[in-house]
């Protein structure tokens, strides 16, 4: 028996989990599949209720499970910047309770959503890339990080940037292992130029690099890299950089594929288990409505039965669901559609059964 920790949080959330539970019950009956669900409230939801973002027994009860499916949490609800609680600290406890450091977002462009993007389709066509961004280090778990009133009355920010040589080295390994199973190419990104962590960056994935004589690597500026993303998308295959830089790089990379309704992701540590996500947020502008594109969130269950549960077929069964949907022209409001988010689901689900 496989146990899943479901946390639909806020927003679009809940929607979306919704119809990846209806779609893993589908395929858990069909290839023979037990599956247990646990879920919790997380986020803004959880604010609400109990006053934190996660409470400990409720993580102490993902540490049961074999891995985690995960909504999106926040919304302008909980954004006070003066709030000490926010829906965030929810992603960060797991992320950084379960030592999930490596954050992968395959990046393919569908040949049936070719004109969903702004992007030309000869510059799109065959793109399939991945970006491995490093989750647990850099800009969001620097300290110290706070705004404050100096001496002089002037109101003042800050935040910390800090990589340690391991943990540079861990993300890379993953980086390059996942390249070997793939074209054999690696780009790591940085803004060596200007930031020491970069350039510690630089030089550590250049030493992991010398274990990988099979895998070419380049080391491409970020600044540079968000452009080359829309130039050339083809040029790349595996992408590795840290937190913050992924963060961006892939909401810019989701425009390649149409629409962040649609990129899924896992966030890996050292074993089986993951937390599984779509790259989205909770879309605050179209929640409630019905409407917002479960795919993303359906990929990443996908995701969750190859890389955690050990089930190939099963997630392959339900990538494969979701292109004959697409290819027979079902489209979401974000993809120039009228199929709603539960209609989206119950299409997918019919096409597995
Ligand atoms: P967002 O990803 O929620 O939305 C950006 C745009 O994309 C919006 O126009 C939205 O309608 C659209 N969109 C996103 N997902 C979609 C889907 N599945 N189907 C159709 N359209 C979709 O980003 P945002 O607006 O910057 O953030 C909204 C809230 O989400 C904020 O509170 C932010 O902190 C939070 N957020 C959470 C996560 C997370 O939980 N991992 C990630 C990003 C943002």
């Amino acid at each position: 028996m496989s146990k899943i920790a479901v946390l639909p949080g806020d927003g679009i959330g809940p929607e979306v989990c919704a119809e990846a539970l209806k779609v893993l019950d589908v395929v858990a009956g069909k290839y023979g599949i037990p599956l247990e669900f646990e879920e919790a409230v997380i986020g803004g939801a959880a604010i609400d209720r109990y006053g934190v973002a996660m409470r400990d027994e409720d993580f102490a009860r993902c540490e049961k499970c074999d891995a985690i499916l995960l909504g999106a949490v926040g919304g302008p609800k909980w954004d006070d910047p003066e709030a000490k609680v926010r829906p965030e600290q929810a992603l960060f406890k797991l992320r950084y309770g379960f030592k999930l450091y490596a954050n992968l977002r395959p990046v393919k462009v569908n040949p049936a959503l070719i004109d969903a993007s702004p992007i030309r389709g000869e510059v799109l066509r065959g793109t399939d890339l991945v970006v491995v961004r490093e989750l647990t280090g850099g800009l969001y778990f620097g300290k110290p990080s706070k705004i404050w009133k100096a001496p002089n009355g002037v109101i003042k920010g800050v935040d910390t940037m800090a990589y340690s040589e391991p943990e540079i080295e861990r993300i890379a390994v993953t980086a390059f292992e996942l390249a070997q199973t793939r074209r054999k190419k690696v780009t790591s990104v940085d803004k060596a130029n200007v930031l020491s962590t970069s350039r510690l960056w630089r030089q550590t994935v250049a030493a992991v690099a010398k274990r990988y004589p099979d895998v070419e690597v380049g080391h491409m500026l970020v600044d540079n890299c968000s452009m080359q993303l829309i130039r050339e998308p083809r040029q790349f295959d595996v992408i590795v950089t840290e937190n913050m830089f992924g963060d961006i790089l892939t909401d810019e990379a989701s425009q390649l594929t149409g629409s962040m309704g649609l990129l899924p992701s896992a966030s890996l540590g050292k074993g089986k288990f993951g937390m599984y996500e779509p790259i989205h947020g909770t879309a605050p502008d179209i929640a409630g409505k019905g409407i917002a594109n479960p795919l993303a969130m359906i990929l990443s269950a996908a995701m969750m039965l190859r890389l955690s549960l050990g089930q190939p077929e099963a997630a392959g069964a339900i990538e494969d669901a979701v292109q004959r949907v697409l290819d027979a022209g079902h489209r979401t409001a974000d993809l120039g559609g009228k199929t709603s988010t539960s209609e989206m689901g119950d299409l997918v689900a019919g096409e597995l059964r």
